[in-house]
């Protein structure tokens, strides 16, 4: 097989998750999010190692991600945080999917498609998304009123959780989160004015886990009667988000994250030739790189339609004998080089490391992220279908 792979230590996500939940425990549980592939981990390997740690919900994007979840861990919760798109309702109903509903259609497609499948009144649990300030997804509260009828009595729906996303729970002063929970406030009074009443109040991610916020939500969820629900995916995965650096004291909970949750995911290639070069070789596409004096270079297996962005080309490394390479000259669509000139003995076959440990020295997704501006949750997400992913202890 190409020598390039993805390794997933689902004993890790397994630990990871149970951290989690004691954070949150006892006043709130967990919600795991593995849309998009499991972050890119693999659904496979992680849906179910999630439900063993004692998950009970499962969050995904979509209806067909939620199908996939579906056949892999048949006791499930499985909430569809993007929500059913038209025509899909009989589709979320027959995998028992727990759709995120926001948009009128989609309530009035999932009665329908409820009642045509004979479905008891009050019987398809939906999490109703109010928008607090992200202008995304989610019910204006000053809109509320339009939606209440949808779950007046006989109808088959039935409001099991009121959902809200927090855009900057990583922010240190905490302003702008007070401020959307203040509004879901109002909108859980209205929702109560109305004779409503849901079990669970369904918000905060990885950020607001970390930073200790699930004390706050509770509380707002206890003052209406409700459950907390949080819905953490990166920190899952292992990956703190970075918080606003004018964080002063970090919360007790973050560094016991940081001190506790472990890696899930490591990214691996090979050696496939070594060579020598004179000076005045060129390197590459379009001869980025001139070497100024002899080296010697290992052509690896990986290359932008793997996910190694294409930007890392003379700017970045990767590990090879325990030791950090710098990739020289452009990233290929398949390929890269790295200068092994000062790695004594690197021969083909040799492990190289371009996300995990070797040796003493370590290549996180972070250090991806920050050398392409961007962040930990796309570098995951963009390591490619053609990448196998295998579970390891
Ligand atoms: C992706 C997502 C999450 C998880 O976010 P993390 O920052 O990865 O913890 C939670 N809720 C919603 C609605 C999401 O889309």
């Amino acid at each position: 097989m190409r020598p390039c792979r993805v390794e997933i230590r689902t004993r890790a996500l397994e630990e990871n998750f149970r951290f989690l939940a004691g954070l949150a425990a006892p006043h709130a549980e967990l919600l795991a999010i593995v849309k998009a592939n499991a972050y890119g981990h693999s659904l496979a390997l992680c849906a179910p190692a999630v439900v063993r740690a004692g998950a009970k919900w499962l969050g995904v994007t979509s209806v067909e991600e939620g199908v996939a979840a579906r056949a892999l861990c048949p006791e499930a919760r499985v909430l569809v945080v993007s929500g059913v798109a038209r025509g899909q309702a009989a589709a979320a109903i027959d995998f028992a999917l727990t759709p995120v509903v926001w948009e009128r259609w989609q309530l009035d497609e999932l009665d329908a498609a409820a009642r045509a499948a004979g479905v008891a009144a009050g019987s398809l649990a939906v999490h109703l998304e109010i928008d607090t300030g992200m202008s995304r997804q989610g019910v204006e509260p000053g809109e509320l009123g339009g939606v209440f009828s949808r779950f007046a009595p006989g109808s088959p729906l039935r409001l099991e959780a009121v959902m809200t996303h927090l855009f900057a729970a990583d922010e240190a002063d905490g302003a702008a989160t007070s401020e959307q929970l203040q509004r879901l406030d109002g909108a859980l009074e209205r929702i109560s004015a109305a004779g409503l009443f849901a079990e669970w109040l369904n918000v905060g991610a990885s950020a607001a886990l970390l930073a200790g916020q699930a004390h706050a939500i509770a509380e707002l969820a206890e003052r209406h009667g409700m459950k907390a629900l949080l819905r953490p995916g990166l920190a899952l995965f292992g990956v703190i988000p970075e918080f606003d650096p004018a964080f002063e004291a970090e919360p007790p909970s973050l560094a016991a994250a940081r001190a506790t949750l472990q890696p899930v995911l490591a990214w691996k290639s090979a050696v496939m030739g070594v060579r020598s070069i004179p000076a005045g070789a060129t390197i590459g596409y379009n001869a980025t790189f001139v070497a100024t004096e002899p080296m010697r270079l290992a052509l690896i297996a990986a290359g932008y339609a793997d996910g190694l962005d294409r930007a890392l080309g003379n700017r970045f490394h990767l590990l090879v004998r325990g030791q950090r390479a710098p990739l020289v000259g452009r990233v290929s669509m398949d390929q890269a080089v790295i200068d092994v000139t000062e790695i004594a003995g690197v021969a083909a076959g040799d492990e190289v490391v371009l996300i995990g440990a070797q040796g003493g020295e370590t290549i996180t997704a972070c250090d991806h992220a920050r050398a392409t501006k961007t962040i930990p949750w796309e570098i995951f997400t963009r390591i490619s279908a053609r990448v196998a992913r295998t579970a390891i202890e």
